[in-house]
């Protein structure tokens, strides 16, 4: 059966903000409570550092917060880590778990990631798992395989779908202001797809596909206009409010991705 999902824009400030980048933040909330994401979802991830004033800056808001990462545990001696039951005490919704500056530079594997997104769940958050594969593996015909891998890997059986959200995040296009073309970015939307109905018989369709690497305002409409595309994760253009918005308007009424119009 066919399961309408609510779009979703999902931004990720990485490692930089500090308490005057809240005026940014502050610019979106006021903006999206204006209508200006339309139907689709706007959610910010900001540093750990920022999550409470961020909780003020969109109290009465719809805007939603996540955090980057969580440990495993919920608490205990693990120095530096943020579990994700602070992260939803600070006001987080959500939480970016895998991103391939993760996987990559602090060698996360997916059974990692895994268990990151079930403490996610067990806290009341909504892990956004991120995939993809680099560029050489691509080149060498393993993309689907590399993806899979890691959609088999890294999404907790058993999970609610309708909690789970997958970023499709092709690591050659993070930050490198290259992008895949639409119709890759709808082939592998499509193969994610297929493998959540594997994994979730009959409720596949509940679990929402972001694509994420490099989307601008110039390119959104595109990009979000492929097939099994249910939104994005933008880490650049959501550092300014003007550039986020301009990404998520795109599901504004009367916008390019109005389904009464497009
Ligand atoms: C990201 O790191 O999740 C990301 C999508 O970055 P950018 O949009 O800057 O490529």
């Amino acid at each position: 059966m066919a399961f309408e999902r609510h779009p979703l824009v999902a931004g990720n400030w990485k490692m930089n903000g500090l308490r005057e980048s809240l005026a940014e933040l502050g610019l979106i909330a006021k903006a999206v409570a204006a209508g200006g994401a339309g139907r689709a979802e706007a959610v910010i991830c900001p540093p750990a550092t920022l999550l409470m004033a961020a909780a003020e800056v969109c109290r009465g808001t719809p805007v939603a917060l996540g955090g980057q990462d969580c440990h495993t545990e919920e608490r205990g001696a693990f120095t530096g880590d943020v579990s994700a039951a602070m992260l939803k005490d600070a006001g987080a919704a959500y939480v970016i778990v895998g991103h391939s500056e993760r996987r990559g530079r602090h060698g996360e594997t997916s059974a990692l990631v895994c268990a990151k997104a079930k403490a996610a769940l067990s806290a009341g958050l909504k892990p956004i798992i991120c995939v993809g594969e680099t560029r050489a593996e691509r080149e060498a015909g393993q993309a689907d395989a590399v993806v899979g891998g890691q959609i088999e890997g890294s999404v907790p059986a058993g999970a609610p779908p309708g909690n789970l959200v997958i970023a499709y995040e092709p690591v050659w296009a993070i930050g490198t202001g290259v992008t895949p073309a639409p119709q890759q970015v709808a082939a592998m939307h499509g193969f994610i797809r297929e493998r959540l109905g594997a994994l979730f018989p009959g409720q596949g369709t509940r679990v929402r596909i972001l694509y994420g690497g490099s989307v601008t305002p110039e390119n959104a409409a595109e990009l979000l206009a492929a097939e099994h595309v249910d939104g994005a994760l933008v880490g650049g253009a959501s550092l300014k409010a003007v550039s986020f918005m301009q990404i998520a308007g795109c599901y504004k009424a009367g916008g390019p991705l109005d389904p009464d119009v497009c």
